[in-house]
């Protein structure tokens, strides 16, 4: 039997419909339209596409973006002048460095500049640090695309074993911390997973991903996954975006596994979707606690 397919892209517009209304309630209410500002260095095609993607989708829900571009060459000086600058900028309430930035400028020391209240990738230590103690003041987008897809596709996630593949800093540790935290905006059953994290030095990987109800893969490895690493009936979720000759592809070997899995996403149209509406969620929030 086929594995039901989790159409990120569809559960995205219906998210960005809800966000939408929420926009434009706020907008009557304060007279503000929430902002987002865009940082991008240099010319990296896929960085391109991902400004472009997220500024699109401040329109559709009725936001504003602003796009900040500079050359590749730019010092790191200067760039931590104008994060500094859209920090003060009351008109702007979510800012966005995208990733990743030249070699010669320290992304941690341009992430830590951003101030913690406009922070609406979160990325800063001080919503790292909130979200570990499970008090969140914004949920990092992609992690939390994933909670979203699985809540509202009603998999539940409180009591099931979840293997997390990847601990980076962006998707597989946060991923983890909403997985097993105790309460969930989305309620009870959003949360309280069993988690086990594995990483590139994790031994015996097939057993450990074999034992998932949840499987998410983050590995940046394409179809690194295979059916054989998957217990029958479990939902995969597929974080990684991979160009190969025929395009993109994820992490997971998606035509093996969706014959064995429960449910699965795609890769285009899985994650993806959800790390932008998530993205809009964070800067409507900020917009609100700036205003508030
Ligand atoms: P990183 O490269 O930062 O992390 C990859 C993780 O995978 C690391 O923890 C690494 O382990 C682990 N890993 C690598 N090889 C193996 C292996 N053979 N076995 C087990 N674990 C392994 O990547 P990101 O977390 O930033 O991204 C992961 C993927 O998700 C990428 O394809 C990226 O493009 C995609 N992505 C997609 C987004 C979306 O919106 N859909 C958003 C962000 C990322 P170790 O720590 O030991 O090195």
């Amino acid at each position: 039997m086929s594995a039901v397919l989790l159409d990120g892209k569809q559960l995205a517009k219906e998210i960005q419909a809800e966000i939408a209304e929420r926009v434009a309630g706020f907008k009557q209410q304060s007279g503000v339209t929430p902002c987002l500002a865009a940082v991008l260095v240099g010319s990296d095609p896929a960085s391109e596409v991902y400004v472009r993607n997220k500024q699109r989708a401040c329109e559709r829900v009725g936001m504003e973006s602003r796009l900040f571009r500079l050359e590749s060459q730019i010092t790191e000086d200067a760039l931590l002048d104008l994060v500094s600058q859209l920090n003060r900028n009351a008109e702007v309430h979510g800012i966005l460095v995208q990733l990743p930035l030249p070699s010669a400028i320290r992304t941690q020391r341009v992430l830590d500049a951003v101030h913690p209240s406009k922070d609406v990738d979160a990325f800063h230590p001080e919503n790292v640090g909130l979200l570990s103690q499970g008090r969140p003041r914004f949920l990092p987008c992609t992690p939390h695309g994933v909670m979203q897809i699985l809540h509202r596709s009603g998999i539940r996630a409180s009591g099931q074993h979840a293997v997390v593949v990847g601990r980076s800093e962006i998707v597989g540790k946060p991923l983890a911390m909403l997985l097993m935290q105790k309460s969930s905006a989305l309620g009870p059953d959003a949360a309280n997973a069993t988690v086990t994290v594995c990483h590139s030095r994790s031994r015996n990987l097939k057993e450990i991903t074999r034992a998932a109800d949840i499987l998410i893969a983050a590995i940046g490895q394409p179809r690194f996954i295979t059916a054989e690493m998957v217990k029958p009936g479990a939902a995969v979720i597929d974080v990684g975006v991979n160009r190969v000759a025929e395009g993109l592809v994820g992490d997971v070997d998606f035509e093996a596994v969706r014959a064995i899995a429960g449910h699965i996403t795609p890769v285009p149209g899985g994650v993806g979707p959800l790390t932008v509406t998530m993205l809009l969620e964070n800067t409507l929030q900020a917009a609100r606690q700036q205003v508030a």
